[in-house]
């Protein structure tokens, strides 16, 4: 596979970010974003947007044709539901992810995004299947304890209603159903730097990555002067 130092000069710099869900990689590829000075993309709001419009129609998310004319359908303004993070749409957005046209249909936008201008994109198969030259490809993960209790406060401070194992349970099945699906399971990428924020709060853990940034352009002759 690609790396750094295959980059062509002036290329526009790609940073992929994948993980398990609230690992903590969408705060931190926004942090990312702001510091280096590069777009974001939230991939994972592509996915819950095309969940909702099937759930929209009635029908079940793991219907594969109706998913896959809802993802080629989708519109910017899907992107701006405000009911796109509700545990509903967590385990919808999961069924659609799983069928081979939804992801096909989503990749071009993607790829777009990052060409345009650099990106640092955020989701499950950004460095393995997006942008599998990307020079730099971070891993965040955390214990699954750590990521339900997060996602348990992050649900509270929205005043949504949640019970803490019910949060468990339906993280442990997103998360058994994104690596064991066929299309582009959640996995590292084989020249992902991995960093586990079990033990870290977000501002340790934006320090952490960025260093392993840093590390990795300078290591690719092409340092950063962010
Ligand atoms: O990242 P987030 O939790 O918002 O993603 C919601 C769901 O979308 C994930 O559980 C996963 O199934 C899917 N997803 C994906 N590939 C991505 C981003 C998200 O399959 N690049």
């Amino acid at each position: 596979m690609a790396g750094a130092e295959e980059r062509a000069p002036g290329a526009p710099l790609i940073i992929a970010v994948d993980g398990p869900a609230a690992a903590g990689k969408g705060t931190l590829a926004r942090r990312l974003a702001a510091a280096l000075g590069l777009p974001y993309l939230d991939t994972g709001l592509l996915y819950r947007a095309v969940g909702r419009r099937v759930l929209d129609r009635g029908v079940d998310p793991r219907d594969a044709r109706v998913a896959e004319a809802e993802a080629r359908a989708l519109r910017p303004a899907d992107l701006e539901r405000p009911d796109l993070r509700s545990p509903e749409a967590d385990m919808a957005a999961s069924a659609v992810a799983a069928i081979p046209g939804v992801r096909t249909a989503l990749l071009d936008f993607q790829r777009e995004f990052g060409r345009r201008r650099g990106a640092v994109l955020d989701g499950r198969d950004i460095g393995t299947v997006v942008f599998p030259d990307a020079p730099v490809k971070l891993f965040v993960t955390a214990s699954l304890e750590v990521r339900a209790r997060r996602r348990f406060e992050e649900l509270r401070g929205r005043g949504v209603e949640a019970d803490p194992g019910q949060v468990e349970a339906e993280l442990r099945a997103r998360d058994t159903q994104d690596s064991s699906r066929a299309a582009a399971p959640l996995r590292p990428a084989a020249d992902a730097l991995l960093l586990d924020t079990t033990a870290l709060d977000a501002e340790a853990a934006f320090a952490a990555a960025l260093r392993l940034v840093r590390a990795r352009l300078a290591e690719a002759g092409a340092p950063l002067s962010a």
